[in-house]
């Protein structure tokens, strides 16, 4: 089966991973952790939650990639048969058509894909809308919390001194550009673009 856990930055979308990854480990059973090359803030292969779990991806998946290939590609280095669970943190940077495959893949396999539903300007990634079309089970990862205590659920874009960016591409990784940071925020403070109580 095919699943999306999708949260807004701040959520604990990645320590949810990991712990899932340890879990299986724990009792044996194989699984693969793939990250989209897009994303390089933590090192190319590494995947790191800011509670301080941090793993390093058996598969950093390009966008011209076939999912199905590097999964069998991994197979074979590790000399299992298959694997059982496949993990993908940052699954908005996933290409249609890795999603779509991944969803055929998924009559065989459990594949759970963690990512952000939305960008800044509150548009879907095209791997979250494929995502949303394809997966057969879709939860939010709970614990995004705007400043006033509401629950955030808008991504957000800021400057070094915390002004909230509406324009640009949708893609900035905040590594590149040392002044872009990413916050969630309650919707109407999005709206307003208030980041901050002052
Ligand atoms: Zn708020």
């Amino acid at each position: 089966m095919l699943h999306f856990y999708y949260g807004v930055m701040g959520s604990s979308k990645t320590a949810q991973l990991l712990m899932q990854r340890y879990n299986y480990q724990q009792l044996g059973l194989k699984v693969a952790l793939i990250k989209p090359a897009i994303d390089t803030r933590a090192g190319a292969n590494k995947v790191y939650s800011r509670a301080g779990l941090e793993a390093k991806a058996e598969i950093v998946l390009e966008p011209h990639h076939s999912v199905r290939e590097q999964l069998s590609w991994l197979a074979v280095q590790n000399a299992f048969t298959d694997y059982q669970y496949v993990l993908v943190d940052e699954a908005q940077f996933l290409s249609e058509d890795q999603v779509q495959e991944m969803a055929d893949m998924a009559m065989h396999l459990e594949i759970f894909c963690y990512g952000l539903k939305t960008d800044f300007m509150g548009n879907f990634f095209p791997g979250s809308a494929a995502l949303l079309r394809l997966a057969e089970d879709i939860w939010e990862v709970p614990g995004g919390l705007c400043w006033c205590g509401r629950k955030a659920t808008m991504n957000t874009r800021i400057d070094a001194d915390g002004r909230v960016i509406k324009q640009g591409a949708q893609v900035l990784i905040d590594d590149h550009l040392k002044d872009i940071r990413y916050i969630g925020l309650c919707y109407a403070h999005w709206r307003q673009g208030k980041s901050r109580a002052d």
